[in-house]
């Protein structure tokens, strides 16, 4: 048996984090891997296309007390892919990171699905100053990284960021993968992006309309599009993610770096 991967998707906001890691999960249980599927976004978006529903939180169930068995946390998905969602406090009051540690401690004490499965794949929170970007790392429970930019500046903004935590906290990143909006000359940015970091470009995820018609039917690309393109390159970029890629800590860049590269 490989050892158990623990995986952390890293991105701005609204770059395409959850909706990537529920097809790395869903392509990743076609080819027989027992995946968990932690989000730990406060939106509890996370597994909505793996489960078909969105699934009460960890959170919600913690606060309201009483015997919380394995049962009532985990949710079985498509194929067979456990989920959970962490689940976060109000905007405004506490904090998403004590939150997620909370949260995995007690999963962990109820459940043995974080030692015994082939994949934990965390999607986390896009916002880098908050504390639920490094709680699971501080926890010791994330072994590599991926970070997911288009070849837009902000994104890549976040994802150089990122990598200044990741770097700090000897975390490697296992690769780079492009969500493509399309913008101009965007896989050789993002090839040059990945590059400066130590990194490689692992997938280029094309902008298709399918990702969001199946979202809105509540499944993944590769449960409702199964046969199209969009799907094949999910599950490349799945079997990447479980051969391991070559991960390493990454050299984050200056911002005057940066900004050259998007702009070349
Ligand atoms: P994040 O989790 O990073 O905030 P999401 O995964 O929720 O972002 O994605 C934001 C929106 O973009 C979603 O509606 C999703 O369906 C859409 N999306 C993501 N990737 C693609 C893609 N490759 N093509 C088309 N739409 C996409
Ligand atoms: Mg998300």
């Amino acid at each position: 048996m490989s050892p158990i991967k623990y995986v952390a998707i890293y991105g701005k906001g609204g770059i395409g984090k959850s909706c990537t890691a529920s097809n790395i999960a869903a392509a990743c249980a076609e080819y027989g891997h027992k995946v968990l599927m932690v989000g730990c976004d406060p939106k509890s978006d996370s597994t909505m296309t793996l489960v078909g529903r969105r699934i009460p939180t960890m959170m919600d169930l913690i606060q309201r007390g009483g015997e919380i068995t394995e049962r009532d946390l985990i949710f079985p998905g498509y194929k067979g892919v456990w989920c959970v969602e962490v689940g976060g406090p109000e905007p405004g009051v506490g904090c998403a990171g004590r939150g997620i540690i909370v949260a995995i401690d007690f999963l962990r004490k109820v459940s043995k699905a974080m030692e015994e499965v082939d994949l934990v794949l965390y999607d986390v929170p896009g916002d880098i100053v908050c504390g639920g970007f490094s709680a699971p790392i501080r926890k010791g429970l994330v072994s590599q990284a991926y970070i997911i930019t288009s070849g837009e500046y902000m994104p890549m903004y976040a994802g150089n960021n990122i990598c200044r935590g990741l770097k700090r906290l000897g975390t490697p990143l296992a690769g780079v993968i492009c969500n493509s909006r399309e913008a101009a000359g965007e896989r050789e940015i993002v090839e040059s992006f990945a590059k400066e970091l130590g990194s490689t470009l692992v997938a280029f995820i094309p902008k298709d309309p399918l990702v969001q018609q199946c979202e809105r039917r509540g499944v993944t690309a590769i449960e409702g599009a199964s046969e199209s393109s969009i799907a094949g390159v999910y599950r490349d970029l799945a079997r990447a993610v479980m051969a391991g890629a070559n991960p390493v800590i990454p050299k984050p860049m200056t911002d005057e770096r940066l900004r050259e590269l998007s702009c070349a």
